[in-house]
């Protein structure tokens, strides 16, 4: 039933979400990069402008506001009203109603549009033309949809042919498994593959422990969704031998961020206003956007929620609005001292003390935590906790535990850092 309902979707994606509009607007975003930055900026305020004229005459959340330096919005504002922001009722049949399982558990539900979802969807045709990968070319996707297993496949995947796009599930991912996946990618001569960092970073570090010289050669690998650190990104590069390359979004479509071949995250352009603004950490800033199209719920300066390391403005790609080095994760990622302050940036402490790929820090209450290992993993545990140690300023107990598998969000995301409490 689940695969069908997934290839029925596939029908229903290519005649909405990759329709007129969608072309319309790729060709539309494709051009913007040949054009000079001045003319591209132009552009953007264009649509800036008609975004906000557009919101602040037709939702009852931004009509309110009379100073436009004023404007701003977070997740906490459209989960209790979400009414405030529509244009439309909810029930308008060109409404279309998007559930996140929310990285703090609490969901949000997100209203949206054809022109919107289009637009999206083009935006990420866009980044992988960056690439040379065409449209069309065929892809696959590990993503967090649960896929049911079938008879003749031994892991779940499902082909949705109208997008020429792969399914696969990344629920199924462990070293038994994973020739099977490799043998999709050959089979299946896959252009792309886009996937989540906890899934692909596993069967990279396979196909190199195997000395594996895989049959297949696509043009990129590109992840989303969670961080990942210069070494992986060095590991899937080494493993599939090809571009390597990361894309960052949200259900909220309001801005969007891609990394370039010379290493340096640049600001899209294309799906909204995309500002920075300071947060308490140094150097680090929160992702806040105002999206372009979204007319039946326009989001103006939202507060993603996620980190982003800011270190340049420019950069040797010569492409433009250049922003930094690492998307550094989510606000809430952080752990908790006894005296109340939040430590985040946590992912720094994984460098240089864990082998193996990928780990999990649990804080279990103020002062107690553990930390997740693979099969395969292991840490310099001393090293470890002194450093954890001199970041919070206080004494801790750590445990380290091997797990088989990591703990997941509902969407199947991995979170190096948990509170538990
Ligand atoms: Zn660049």
């Amino acid at each position: 039933m689940n695969r069908l309902v997934l290839q029925l979707g596939g029908y229903w994606l290519a005649f909405t979400r990759h329709g007129k509009i969608f072309h319309k607007q790729l060709e539309q975003f494709l051009e913007l990069n040949t054009l000079k930055v001045s003319d591209f900026q132009a552009w953007r305020s264009q649509q800036y402008e008609k975004i906000v004229h557009h919101a602040t005459t037709r939702t009852h959340f931004y009509k309110l506001i009379r100073n436009p330096e004023l404007l701003a919005t977070n997740k906490a504002d459209v989960r209790s009203k979400y009414e405030l922001f529509l244009t439309r009722h909810r029930l308008d049949p060109r409404v279309r109603a998007i559930s996140t399982s929310g990285t703090t558990g609490v969901g949000l539900r997100i209203f949206t549009d054809n022109f919107h979802m289009s637009s999206v969807a083009a935006s990420w045709w866009a980044f992988r033309a960056n690439f040379n990968v065409e449209f069309g070319e065929k892809g696959i996707v590990f993503g967090g949809r649960k896929i049911s297993s079938h008879g003749k496949h031994a892991i779940p995947w499902v082909f949705l042919k109208p997008i020429n796009q792969i399914l696969a599930s990344t629920y199924h991912i462990t070293d038994n498994n994973i020739p099977h996946y490799l043998n999709i990618l050959e089979k299946e001569k896959v252009v792309w593959i886009h996937g989540y960092p906890s899934a692909l970073i596993p069967i990279a570090r396979y196909i190199i422990d195997h000395n594996i010289d895989i049959q297949v050669r696509p043009k990129l690998v590109s992840t989303g969704s969670e961080t990942i650190s210069r070494e992986s990104r060095a590991l899937l590069s080494s493993a599939f031998k090809c571009q390597v390359s990361e894309y960052y979004g949200q259900v909220e479509g309001v801005c969007s961020i891609w990394r370039c071949n010379y290493g340096t995250l640049h600001d899209q352009g294309i799906l909204g206003e995309l500002t920075l603004r300071h947060a308490e950490d140094k150097g680090v800033s929160e992702i806040i956007g105002s999206g372009y199209w979204n007319y039946t719920m326009p989001l103006l300066r939202y507060h993603t929620g996620d980190l982003l390391l800011s270190t340049k403005s420019t950069c040797k790609c010569g492409r433009p609005f250049a922003l930094g080095s690492e998307i550094e994760g989510r606000i809430d990622d952080y752990v908790l001292s006894s005296d109340g302050r939040k430590v985040g940036r946590l992912a720094r402490l994984f460098t240089n003390v864990i082998e193996g790929d990928e780990a999990q820090l649990i804080q279990i209450s103020l002062g107690k935590f553990k930390l997740l290992l693979p099969p395969n993993g292991s840490a310099d545990k001393r090293k470890f906790k002194s450093n954890l140690e001199s970041l919070l300023g206080e004494k801790i107990t750590l445990e380290i535990e091997i797990v088989e598998q990591f703990k997941r969000t509902r969407s199947g995301k991995l979170k190096t850092v948990i509170r538990s409490f």
